[in-house]
This record gives structure tokens, sequence and C-alpha cells, in this order.
């Protein structure tokens, strides 16, 4: 028996008193707590009232005898385990208890030892039978505690006030929320375990959670947030996740819908306040600037030398003013979507030529070489606003000349894949920390350091880069080590033709 368990109740029923003291001296040299009672009715009496074990009960004994004491002590179904004590010519009785539900039994007379092994596998038993209960309740409360967290999770789900929808393997959809039927717009008692399309209209969202629930996207970085446009100025931010079993194998989609209206609402009134301030500077600044240049004309005999420099400083700044208010009510256009220009055909590598020829002279005056590698493939024309292609073509390159070293070497590859055409421009300039690098087409963003200090920039250059390759269906990228250099690619469809 271990120590810190709580010893055993025996009561020893037998109408002979040596017989109750010799059990009560052995079992008490065991450990055990021995009650005892000379009758039947005694017994059933203390079994009543006390936490009896194991009892020892004698079969022939006056007044009810051990049977019938049996009999109500298994009746009482406290878990007792009885052994009796049978006579020698008396095994019937013996199989007659332990039928009525005797645990064993010992054949009188018996000696300690045979009493000690007896009782000891009954102990045992009693042992066991705790531990299994005790098992038992420790599962059950397991269960118990799993069942309110799947409640609390489930609850939790239900009032978040973000869209939720969760989809198997196969993209069937095992969960939504009262968010997502209210944000989809979809009956309020929709049930999940249809098909996504039967939930999302938008085809290409349909197709992008579908993909991803089928494990096409296991690297995070390249699942793109999908924002959906909805009837009265909602907008809704969806962003998904594959969901990954314990080897890493794909089990689904979740998707996470937010509501971004007022967001973009914000983003409008903003966007159109720069307009509009942006479009009030710009004349007067024209006016001061054309004004300022003819007076540097006029007086260009009777002039000091310094007030010269000072006027010609002013007219250079109003021109940098101006160009900065151009890129904002471009970057204005763009975002508001109308840039739809005039619409050409291009010949974009014709196009990059003249505007690589167009920036020679800055790059010389850095003693910088400007190579346009050879064009392997024949390059299909495309229909788009040449004023578009030359914002983004010659805002890369006017980077890659400001942001490389004296003597650095900045080239521009043509190439032809696929339905597009890449253009690729490299230099061997400063790079850019990869800290930076999703922030840099944010707008008036600016790398600052040593190196970049002293160039002169708004910030607005990749944003409207960006905003235009986007118009035109195409893709960018950048690739940049710091100290190496860096590689911005684009990605125009040749059946561009949209703006
Ligand atoms: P501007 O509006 O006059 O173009 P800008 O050149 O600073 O100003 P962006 O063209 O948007 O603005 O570029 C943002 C920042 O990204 C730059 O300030 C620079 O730090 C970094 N950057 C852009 N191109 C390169 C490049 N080729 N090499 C290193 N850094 C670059
Ligand atoms: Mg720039």
């Amino acid at each position: 028996m271990e120590n810190n368990t709580p010893p055993i109740d025996i009561l020893v029923i037998d109408d002979e008193k040596s017989l109750r003291d010799g059990a009560e001296r052995v079992l008490s040299r065991m450990g055990c707590r021995v009650s005892k009672a000379s009758r039947g009715v005694e017994g059933l009496d203390i079994i009543e009232k006390e936490n009896v074990s194991i009892v020892l009960l004698d079969m022939k004994m006056p007044g009810i005898d051990g049977m019938e004491v049996l009999r109500r002590i298994m009746i009482m179904d406290k878990g007792i385990l009885v052994i009796v004590i049978t006579g020698y010519a008396t095994v019937e009785t013996a199989i007659e208890a332990m039928k009525q539900g005797a645990y064993d039994f010992i054949p009188k007379p018996y000696e300690p030892d045979q009493l000690r092994i007896v009782v000891n596998r009954a102990i045992d038993k009693i042992h066991l039978t705790k531990d299994a209960e005790k098992l038992e309740r420790e599962q059950r409360r397991t269960l118990a505690d799993l069942h309110t967290e799947q409640s609390r999770v489930h609850a939790i789900i239900e009032y978040l006030p973000n869209g939720v929808m969760v989809t198997d393997d196969k993209g069937v959809v095992v969960l939504i929320n009262p968010s997502f039927i209210d944000y989809m717009g979809l009956d309020p008692g929709t049930e999940p375990g249809k098909k996504l399309e039967n939930y999302i209209e938008d085809k290409d969202l349909c197709k992008l959670i579908s993909d991803i629930s089928r494990g096409r996207y296991v690297d995070f970085d390249d699942i793109p947030t999908y924002e959906l446009d909805l009837t009265g100025g909602k907008f809704l931010l969806v962003r998904s996740r594959p969901v990954l079993g314990e080897i890493g194998e794909c089990l689904g989609a979740v998707v996470n819908l937010m509501d971004v209206s007022a967001l973009k609402a914000l983003d409008q009134v903003k966007s159109e306040f720069v307009a509009k301030v942006s479009h009030e500077l710009r004349s007067p600044l024209s006016t001061i600037h054309e004004q300022l240049a003819l007076v540097l004309a006029d007086m260009v005999d009777n002039i000091s030398d310094n007030d010269q420099h000072i006027l010609s400083r002013a007219k250079e700044k109003t021109k940098g003013m101006i160009s900065t208010i151009g890129d904002l009510l471009d970057l204005s256009r763009i975002e508001a979507g109308n840039i739809a220009k005039e619409i050409k055909v291009v010949c974009l590598d014709e196009f990059i030529k003249g505007i690589l020829d167009f920036l020679e002279a800055k790059a010389k005056a850095k003693n910088q070489t400007l190579i346009l590698e050879p064009i392997e493939d024949s390059i299909p024309e495309i229909t788009a606003d040449p004023m578009s292609i030359e914002s983004i073509f010659g805002n890369l390159i006017t980077n890659a000349i400001n942001y490389t070293q004296e003597g650095g070497e900045i080239k521009v590859n043509v190439s032809l894949v696929g339905i597009n055409i890449r253009v690729k421009v490299s230099d061997n300039g400063f790079g850019i920390d990869p800290k930076y690098m999703d922030k840099i087409f944010d707008r008036f963003y600016r790398v600052k350091n040593d190196k970049t200090r002293f160039i002169t920039g708004t910030g607005l250059g990749l944003p409207i880069v960006k905003g235009l390759v986007d118009s035109l269906g195409g893709y960018i990228d950048v690739e940049s080590e710091v100290g190496i250099g860096t590689t911005f690619t684009v990605l125009i469809p040749v059946k561009t033709s949209r703006r």
C-alpha cells in the first residue's frame, strides 16, 4: 500500500470472538482500519452508517446467516468487496456466495498468511478501481473543458465584427459567421456546406480562395489581399490564409473580411484635398516662375552677380515646386482612375531608347554609363498612353541615376516573357535596405541615410510609377542589396489597351 493512500476500512462480521480479534490483529498490522460485529444485523448497521470497503463475513452465524447478509450488502450496492469465510465441507456455500456477488472466500480455519493474501488482493482491486474511476473523472473533465473551450471559440467567431469564412481543402465552405453573411448580403439563415461560389459572387476572389484551400499558397507572403467594391460605396478588404495541419499539409483556407469603407472615404477626401490645393497653387507658382525668368532675362546686364544668383535660385526652387505639384496632380488623377489621355500605338523599345537619350546628359554629369542591353526578342507594339510609359521609365531611370554613386552603371534590359514585355532597370548603386522595401511605393516616402541625404526629391516618383503600371494591368517588383545595387522589374502585358 502506498503511504499517501488512506487506510482501508474493513469490517469483520463473525460470531466467534477469538476469530474476530485474530482477524483484527492481522489486518491492523497491515495498516487497515478494522471494525467488528458479532451478528449480521449489527454488521449491516455499521455498513449503513460508516464507510466500509471490505467485509470479512462468516457464513455460519446465529440470527440471519451470512448468505442473507451478503445479499443485503449487494442490494446496498456500495461497491463493497465481501470476502466470505466458509467451513471446509461447504464448497457449495462458497460457490453460491460467489454467485451472489462475493469477491473471494477463505475456508475455515485459516492461517494469518492466507487472510493477508486474500485481503491484499481485495485492497489491490480497490486501488485499481479507484485509479480507474479517477482516470475516468479526469477524462470527463477534459472533455467538458474542451466543450466549454469550443463554445467559447464559437461565441467569439459568432460576435466578431469581421467577416470570417473557413473552407476545407476542396473549397467547400465549412464555417461562416453572421458578419460574413451581413457583409456579403446573403440571406440571414445562410448555412455553410456548399461550394464557395454560393457565397461569393466575385469570380476572381473565388478562384483565389479555392487555390489557397487546395494548398497553392503555402508561402503566406505570396497571398494577395483583395479589395471588394460592393454597391453602395462599401469596400471590403479580403485577406485569406491557408490552414495548415501538423505536417504542413493544407486543410483549407480561412478568409477574413474587413469593412474599409470609412478608410476609403477618408483617403478619397484627402486625395481630393491634395488635388485641389495643388491645382490652386499651380497657376500662381507658374506665374512667379515666368516672371522670375523674365526679370532675369531683362536685367542680365545690370544686375549684380549676387542678385542674379539669388533670383536664379528662386527660379529653380519654383520650378521644383511646380514639378512636385505636377506629380501630385498626376497621382491624384491616377488614384481617381481618370488617367486616360492619349492612347497610341507605342513601340516600347524605341520609346525607352528615347528616354535613355534624354537622360544621357544627367548620367554623364555623374560619370555614369547608361546601357541599353541588346534586345533579342522582337518586341510587339502596345497601345497605351505614351505619357504614362514615359513617366514609368523616366522615373525609374532617373532614380537609378540619382541613387547610384559617381561612375556607376545603369542597365536597361527589354525582353518578351510570355504575354508580357519585361523591362529591367538595374543599377550598381546604393541599394535599398530590405526593411524599407515595402515603403518606397508609399507617397512621400524617401529613404534617409548618409548617401541619400543630399539628393532632392519628394517621394512621389514610385507611387506614380506603381499607379501607372497598375493601370496598364502590369506588375512591378524590386530587388535590391545595400551597397550592391537595385533592379526594378516591370511587366506590361502586350494586350494592353486599357489606357
Ligand atoms: P521623386 O518624387 O522626385 O521621384 P524620390 O526619388 O525620393 O523623389 P521615389 O522615386 O518614390 O521618390 O523613390 C522613393 C525612395 O526610394 C527614394 O527616396 C530612394 O531612397 C529609394 N529608391 C528609389 N529608387 C532607388 C534606386 N534605384 N536605388 C536606391 N534607392 C532607390
Ligand atoms: Mg524618384
